[in-house]
């Protein structure tokens, strides 16, 4: 099982995790990331991946939970 990380000493709240892929994270009130799936499968988990090669600062990662 995969755990989705995100890494906020380096995210840029730039927000393409969850405008891009709102299954997974969503924004909070200060344009954070926040992650709405935190072990995601199937269609999540290639949305995570996806999440994974589109942020700009490499600030997500997918780690074995
Ligand atoms: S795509 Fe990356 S840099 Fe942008 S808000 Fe999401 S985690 Fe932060």
């Amino acid at each position: 099982m995969k755990k989705v990380v995100v890494d906020r000493s380096i995210c840029l709240k730039a927000g393409q995790c969850y405008y891009l892929q709102p299954s997974v994270f969503r924004a909070d009130s200060q344009g954070w990331p926040e992650i709405i799936v935190e072990h995601p499968e199937g269609e999540e988990l290639e949305a995570a991946e996806d999440a994974v090669e589109i942020c700009p600062s490499g600030a997500i990662t997918l780690e074995d939970a």
